[in-house]
């Protein structure tokens, strides 16, 4: 199941799970759309890979046992292990592959 975690590990802004502007990799890495595009350049600090919209999980359960009153979002807030210098020099190096190529 995915990980709804509940900030960006870049500058911290709260994405809860219903945020629009949430964006994470295959590996769940979670991050604000802003950041995406303004610092990260769409590639994931982590591990290379692109980042897309987080889905939303519906509040309810409108099927048994489905939902975030069933599966709520997480709480352990996330934060980089890698300096700006580090993350910039990741994105610099990936930035005009399109991650189906790298
Ligand atoms: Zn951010
Ligand atoms: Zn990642």
């Amino acid at each position: 199941m995915l990980a709804l975690r509940p900030n960006c590990e870049l500058c911290d802004a709260d994405l809860p799970p219903d945020a629009p502007n949430a964006q994470i990799c295959s590996y769940e890495c979670t991050f604000c759309a802003e950041c995406v595009e303004n610092v990260l350049c769409n590639v994931c600090p982590n591990c290379g890979g692109g980042l897309v919209p987080r889905p939303i999980r519906p509040r309810r359960a409108w099927r048994a046992g489905t939902g975030l009153e069933h599966h709520p979002a997480d709480t352990v807030r996330r934060e980089l292990r890698y300096t700006m210098h580090e993350v910039a020099e990741l994105s610099e190096q990936l930035r005009d592959t399109p991650p189906q190529k790298r």
